[in-house]
């Protein structure tokens, strides 16, 4: 069972006259009340701010639309897997192929592995993980119903290296500071542990996103952390994605799916089914992305 430690300075969170308090600095965390009722630990501190040092190597070097061959594994994979709507339906999550395929190579830890889906919304990655074997995940959000903590993704209530998959989808262009946030994510993982990622490209005007991002975004952000980018996909397409946030025409879900399929099969036929000549991803409405902490630094 993960434990979380204080964010502040990751002291160990003890019990005192029926709080939850930090060992190390005395912060006390209160329980709040989410929007389904359930009450959590807050551990985002919000009223505890703390300054934050940066270290960048300059200079750097994006990836290159050149390099994207080396990409496509888990799209061009022949697996089984359940349909995207099959698990939506039963776990309300929408995890695709891709992350299916990455989070299957855990399959054989998965009694062991520690996970932690960070924003983790309705909680129903939860669900479909413990649904397939998994017993050691945590899901965590700024403020999402089915959080069991209140985090912040920029200072994570965890000790370093107690990870064997970061999972965090829909996420990453709400982080305010997203070199920050990968830093953390890259500090909470094990060495050889994996990050699954997704974040908005075209979905303009959503929530409070912050940043979106670019196949060479995406690279330097891992590489900034210290992470190895293995694979990069695109989410859904770029029709869906910008008639319904950008337009407004969400209603019109069905309509564009279908012209994005129509889309997408024109491209096959031009360009062959192989996911890294179809450069796909560069028309994303969002893209996904694995990548690994090394095994040594
Ligand atoms: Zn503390």
């Amino acid at each position: 069972m993960i434990k979380p430690r204080c964010p502040l300075d990751g002291g160990k969170l003890i019990e005192v006259n029926g709080n939850t308090a930090c060992e190390s600095c005395n912060t006390i965390f209160p329980k709040v009340e989410l929007a389904n009722g359930r009450h959590v630990l807050d551990l985002r501190c919000l009223d505890r701010p703390t300054e934050v040092t940066l270290t960048f190597t300059i200079p750097q070097t994006p990836l290159q639309s050149g390099q994207v061959d080396r990409f496509g594994a888990a799209t061009n994979a022949d697996f089984r897997h359940p349909s995207r709507e099959k698990i939506r339906k039963l776990y309300g999550t929408k995890l695709q192929k891709e992350f299916l395929y990455y989070i299957d190579t855990l399959l054989d830890r998965a009694g062991t592995a520690a996970v932690l889906d960070l924003g983790c919304g309705s909680g129903g990655n939860k669900k479909y993980l413990e649904s397939i074997g998994f017993q050691n995940v945590i899901s965590v959000d700024y403020m999402a119903p089915g959080a069991e903590y209140l985090v912040d993704a920029h200072r994570l209530p965890f000790a370093p290296g107690t990870f064997d998959l970061v999972l965090t989808t829909a996420t990453l262009e709400h982080f305010y500071n997203p070199y920050i946030a990968f830093k953390e994510i890259s500090r909470v993982l094990k060495h050889g542990g994996i990050l699954l990622a997704s974040g908005s490209f075209w979905e303009s005007w959503h929530g409070n996103s912050c940043f979106h991002f670019t196949p060479g975004g995406l690279d330097l952000l891992c590489r900034s952390a210290g992470l190895e980018l293995i694979d990069l996909w695109p989410g859904w397409g770029f029709i869906p994605s910008v008639a319904s946030h950008a337009l407004g025409l969400g209603r019109f879900k069905r309509v564009t799916y279908l012209l994005q399929g129509l889309f997408d099969f024109t491209v096959s036929i031009l360009l062959g089914r192989d996911a890294s000549k179809r450069h796909k991803f560069k028309t994303g409405g969002s893209f996904g992305l694995c990548a690994q902490k090394p095994e040594t630094t």
